[in-house]
Order: structure tokens, then sequence, then C-alpha cells
């Protein structure tokens, strides 16, 4: 009886490193995280959609964000040449066709 008490007053301790450990852990993954998400942006130009004479970057943090911004100047400001893409292809084809154009940077 005496040998069982002995381990248990020694618990509580490893719990509370393990605690401390697992507190790092999630901190680290968060900061990484947050590094990934504020570091890295996405950019897309209007001269790889073909239209070489638009200086327009399109600029985000996501692919979607990339994405939905151009087509939004695209429509806007080249609603022709999204009219002739129409002819041929689905807006999902635009979409996959930009997402395809896009640069990562660091
Ligand atoms: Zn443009």
């Amino acid at each position: 009886m005496e040998l069982v008490a002995h381990p248990q007053s020694s618990r509580p301790k490893f719990f509370r490193v393990q605690f401390v450990v697992r507190t790092l852990v999630l901190l680290n993954f968060v900061t990484n995280l947050a590094t990934i998400i504020l570091i890295h942006m996405f950019t897309l130009m209007c001269k790889d959609l073909g239209l070489p004479n638009c200086p327009y970057i399109a600029k985000g943090h996501t692919e979607d964000e990339v994405v939905s911004m151009m087509l939004e100047h695209a429509m806007f400001t080249h609603p022709e040449r999204i009219k002739e893409m129409m002819v041929t292809m689905t807006e999902e084809d635009v979409q996959e066709m930009m997402r395809d154009k896009i640069r990562r940077e660091i």
C-alpha cells in the first residue's frame, strides 16, 4: 500500500510538464500559421492572362482571394475579353486557368 502512495505524489508534476510542452507546441504551431498567412502572398498578373498592356496585379493571401480579385478586375476593365473567353470556356474553366497562372511569393 505504501508503494502505491509514492508514485501518485509525483504525478501532478508530470502533468504540469506535459501541459507546458503542449502549450509550447501549440504556440509554435500558431506562430508558424501566422507566418504563412501574413508573409506568403499570391499574385496574378493581367499580363499573364493575355493582356500585355494592362499593369494590373492581383495580390492576396489565398488563391481564392486572388482569383476573385482578378475576376472582378477583368469583368470591369476587360469585359470584351471575358465575353470572348466565355464563348469557349465556362466560368469554372476561366477560374481554373487563372489559378494555373498564380505565382507564390515569399
Ligand atoms: Zn487588366
